[in-house]
């Protein structure tokens, strides 16, 4: 009934976050009723993706070796920011109210634990503290979303960073339903920041 092409836009962007298969098949009819200059474009940008790196200290995406928080000399190496994703950090960032550094920990689907790459970017920032912070952070500020599965990687993040900052402390409550920080507006994860604990 419906082409191949069709099939398979529907069955690979159903998968990504927040489209499910009804939003997935009005994309696919919309698109393949663009003009052909217009797919070209969608196609460059979805190419130029692919070749994105990632900064060799906190995981989030940049040009250079570094990103723009890691290779900014005013910002403060000895407070990082654990984050689950890239859009965390952009939200915190738009608070203003943080110059420290982040950590990108990896997304973390709901009742899951630690899989083995997220397992490695935590072994790698406690080399990072070990070699570029004496052995000792100021503040670990572990940023999850304040649910179940952000409280049980918080404990998990507290063992093995004990003896590596000064305190670690997460988010004050605040951030409402479902506690995501990604949607949280500025303000109340502003006040959540400044109300650590
Ligand atoms: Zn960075």
């Amino acid at each position: 009934m419906i082409p191949d092409a069709i099939k398979k836009f529907i069955d690979a962007f159903s998968r990504l976050p927040s489209i499910g298969p009804r939003l997935a098949t009005r994309l696919a009819f919309y698109l393949a009723n663009l003009n052909k200059n217009d797919l070209k474009n969608l196609e460059m940008a979805l190419h130029q993706l692919a070749t994105i790196n990632r900064c060799e200290k906190c995981f989030f995406v940049s040009e250079n070796r570094l990103c723009f928080v890691c290779s900014n000399p005013d910002r403060n190496q000895k407070t990082i920011a654990v984050v689950e994703k890239e859009t965390d950090l952009l939200s915190i960032e738009q608070t203003g109210k943080f110059k420290g550094h982040y950590f990108i920990l990896g997304e973390v689907s709901p009742r899951k634990t630690l899989d083995v790459a997220q397992r490695l970017r935590l072994q790698y920032l406690k080399e990072r503290i070990l070699k570029e912070l004496g052995g000792r952070a100021k503040e670990i500020i572990v940023a999850l979303n304040l649910d179940a599965t952000g409280d049980y990687i918080t404990q998990i993040i507290i063992q093995e960073f004990k003896n590596l900052a000064e305190k670690i402390t997460r988010l004050g409550r605040g951030i409402p339903t479902g506690g995501e920080i990604e949607f949280a507006d500025s303000e109340t994860l502003a006040s959540a920041l400044e109300r650590r604990v």
